[in-house]
């Protein structure tokens, strides 16, 4: 089973490349995480988000429900437990869309799984795609960037880091790796002890 993290600055394009990858590999779920941020149009409860009130968040958190949970932008953003021990029972993929420091206590809970930091081609076209989203004022804008910045400091711990300068090479690239994920000796031990039991 491959646990994929996937991890950027804001604005970098991480929710494409990873819908993407995810339409290439039906094999590949998405960790439907919980929020307490609102839906935005288009979003479907249990599909994109687990939506739930603060309160609701804090119990679950409170329980130790969380793998890891983290603020983000005023909202709550946790991967409950049970959505990994889920598809480590049905042997399901998963790939986990969060925010770098989420992405590093994943890494810590799951020291298996294999991370990616996705840059952007350029700190200036970066501003750029955050400008023309067309849906924040420049005040937030501002904050994201310097989020971006210290979140950009930890690039260089992850196993992998991919450039979304075109779309489909990023999505190459990725495959790539969730590919050599999926072909790791550790996870093929039934292959090979299928063949040990033919072999004799
Ligand atoms: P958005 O509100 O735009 O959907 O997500 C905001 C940020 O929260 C994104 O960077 C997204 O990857 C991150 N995020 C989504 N789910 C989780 C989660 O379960 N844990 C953490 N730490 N971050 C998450």
């Amino acid at each position: 089973m491959v646990l994929l993290i996937l991890a950027a600055c804001s604005g970098t394009g991480k929710g494409a490349v990873g819908a993407r990858l995810r339409a290439r590999y039906p094999a590949l779920k998405l960790s439907v995480s919980h929020t307490t941020r609102s839906p935005r149009p288009g979003e479907v409860d249990g599909v994109h988000y687990h939506f739930v009130d603060r309160a609701t968040f804090e119990a679950v958190a409170r329980d130790g429900g969380f793998l890891e949970w983290a603020e983000y932008a005023g909202n709550l953003y946790g991967t409950a437990r049970s959505t990994v021990e889920a598809a480590r029972s049905v042997g399901h993929d998963l790939l986990f869309d969060v925010e770098v420091v989420g992405a590093g206590n994943l890494r810590k809970a799951e020291p298996a799984a294999v991370s990616v930091f996705l840059l952007p081609p350029s700190w200036a076209e970066l501003e750029r795609r955050l400008r023309a989203r067309g849906t924040e004022d420049e005040g937030r804008i501002q904050r994201r960037l310097a989020t971006g910045r210290r979140e950009l400091a930890q690039a260089a711990s992850f196993d992998y880091v991919v450039v979304n300068d075109a779309l489909d090479a990023a999505v190459d690239d990725l495959a790539a790796i969730y590919r050599a994920a999926k072909l790791r000796a550790a996870g093929r031990r039934r292959t090979i002890e299928a063949l040990r039991a033919e072999a004799g």
